[in-house]
């Protein structure tokens, strides 16, 4: 019997690390930035929470989660998304008490039985940010800024912000409406799934990615348009905060786009998307926005919030696409030679001392020659080799040298020593 990893699954092998510590990095580091702090939530919930916040009407509740019982007979649900259970935590712990909005990222898997394609698996792994408790267009803004500073600042280019405002609970009803009569008379026209979405989320239809369907979402009446008296103010102002931001990166360059409407049942007013070059509306790199009413949906006091999820794999794909290069391990900084018994023994203890006071070092092989030795040294990526042999023990010194480039040095066989010189560059 051969073992593999479950579909939709893969390892991160250490070629593939450098990769993650570039957009993990680059994730804390830009999070912290904006004043972000992280958090951490159980890799799984009660069923209800993501029933309740994400909607029963969505892809993911209704045929993507991983839900089981466990043994004392409760429903549980690996996290299918992010925000669901960063909003269950502050109101759990009381984060309305905090100067709002509460400022959060966080780096975990997600887990939806999805098909698997490019860029698409069943456990992902996503960077996200929510801002809570604080509903004013500067908010959205700086949402949207750490999200462009975080994609830019890895080196990906020719890059697309979308937006989009789908009002709230007062001008959405009206929208839907509008939505249905349009489509009610083109849905004979379209896709089995836009056919099954028609009465209960007329919204879905606008992104159908279905080549027939794309006409009638572009033709369809634009949420925008709807817009109450709050809601237009708060889209208004909005842009205005979005236009300036462009004399700091002059390559934000939001476009309207009417038919964003994400997947999620949650969100209100702001969408948004950050899109990579290429793959058009197929692929989004970053995507989020507000969700004012989530808090009430999960028996919180309302409470406003925004916030985005990025995929890292997605990331990732992007970034060896567009030739970006990761953040390589650290080399060992010396590796160790020697020749006969007696050294070999010194070798080791001395690499043991140089390790203990912080110097990355490795022995080479024993029961291979020098020159099968210097070989492993050339492919660990070391920048040194101390070359340790039984006549120079007898003196108590080695010598130093790099592997790429001249000169050498005589050093006693002392890690202080070995260390001063290694920092000496020689
Ligand atoms: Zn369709
Ligand atoms: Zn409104």
């Amino acid at each position: 019997m051969n073992f593999k990893a479950p579909r939709g699954t893969a390892d991160v092998l250490p070629d593939d690390q450098p990769f993650w510590r570039l957009v993990d990095g680059a994730a804390a580091r830009t999070a912290s930035l904006f004043g972000y702090r992280k958090i951490d939530t159980p890799l799984f919930e009660d069923t209800r929470l993501f029933q309740r916040g994400v909607g029963e009407d969505t892809d993911i509740v209704e045929k993507e989660m991983y839900t089981f019982g466990d043994r004392g007979g409760d429903s549980l649900t690996l996290k299918p998304e992010g925000t669901a259970p960063v909003c269950r935590a502050y109101l759990e712990n009381g984060m309305a008490n905090l100067p709002q909005p509460v400022r959060l990222y966080y780096l975990t898997p997600i887990f939806r039985y999805d098909r698997p394609q490019a860029g698409r698996y069943r456990q992902h792994h996503q960077f996200g940010v929510e801002a809570i408790g604080d509903g004013s267009p500067t908010v959205d803004a700086e949402i949207i800024e750490l999200g462009w500073s975080y994609v830019t600042s890895l080196g990906l280019g020719g890059l697309t912000l979308k937006v989009n405002s789908i009002g709230d609970r007062v001008c959405r009803p009206p929208y839907r409406e509008a939505l249905k009569r349009y489509f009610g008379e083109h849905v004979k026209d379209m896709c089995r799934d836009c056919k099954s979405r028609f009465q209960r989320n007329p919204l879905r239809l606008l992104d159908c990615k279905n080549e027939s369907c794309v006409p009638f979402g572009d033709a369809a009446p634009r949420a925008t348009d709807y817009l109450c008296a709050p809601c237009g103010e708060h889209w208004q102002e909005l842009q205005g905060l979005l236009a300036d931001l462009k004399r700091v990166y002059p390559g934000l360059e939001p476009q309207l786009d009417h038919r964003l409407v994400r997947g999620l049942d949650y969100y209100t007013r702001t969408v948004f998307e950050i899109q990579p070059p290429l793959e058009g509306g197929q692929s989004t790199l970053l995507g989020g926005g507000r969700y004012d009413g989530l808090m009430e949906q999960l028996g919180g006091p309302p409470t406003p919030g925004i916030g985005f999820g990025c995929g890292r794999e997605r990331l990732i794909m992007n970034l060896r696409r567009q030739e970006v290069k990761g953040q390589t391990d650290a080399a060992p900084a010396v590796v160790a030679v020697h020749v006969g018994d007696a050294a070999r023994r010194r070798a080791y203890v001395t690499v043991a001392a140089l390790r203990a006071g912080g110097i990355a070092a490795l022995v080479a092989p024993p029961g291979r020659s020098v020159k099968g030795q210097m070989r492993f040294a050339d492919s660990s990526g070391a920048r040194y080799v101390l070359v340790i042999g039984d006549r120079e023990l007898e003196r108590g010194v080695a010598t130093l040298k790099p592997l790429t480039g001249d000169g050498q040095r005589e050093v006693a066989l002392d890690p202080h020593e070995i260390a001063d010189a290694l920092k000496q560059g020689l």
